[in-house]
């Protein structure tokens, strides 16, 4: 196992509550933007008296922003439970990448986040790529 260079342990430990109960509002957040993304899209397509007005590429349009949508908080989810995983592991608030501390002020305006800026950086150029 790692050894992980320590937070300033009482500065960490002191947010955790607060930092726990924001994962767990933003996750029931993600979870009914899901529910609601995927009841729409079990609709079905056009009604017939709007089909003409409406248009049957705009509605395809439409699915297709809603499907990117749904992905988008699919990904926060998974990210979320991820750091609750971390919590309950007694690894939160370090860099998966580089197990440095994640600066407290990141994990507040994120408490999902799984790395580093550095490290985020790093994996966003990679990504792009
Ligand atoms: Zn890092």
């Amino acid at each position: 196992m790692a050894v992980f260079v320590r937070h300033a342990p009482s500065m960490l430990a002191e947010h955790l509550p607060e930092l726990r109960s924001a994962l767990e509002t933003y996750r029931a957040s993600a979870r009914s933007e899901i529910a609601d993304g995927e009841r729409e899209l079990a609709r079905p397509a056009v009604p017939e008296d709007e089909g003409i007005a409406h248009g049957a590429a705009a509605d395809l349009y439409d699915r297709e922003l809603r499907l990117t949508e749904i992905r988008r908080f699919k990904r926060e989810l998974y990210e979320i439970e991820a750091a609750l995983g971390r919590m309950r592991a007694g690894v939160y608030g370090f860099c998966v990448d580089c197990g440095r501390p994640i600066p407290l002020d990141r994990l507040v305006a994120r408490p999902q986040a799984p790395r580093d800026l550095d490290c985020a950086r790093h994996t966003e150029r990679e990504a792009a790529l």
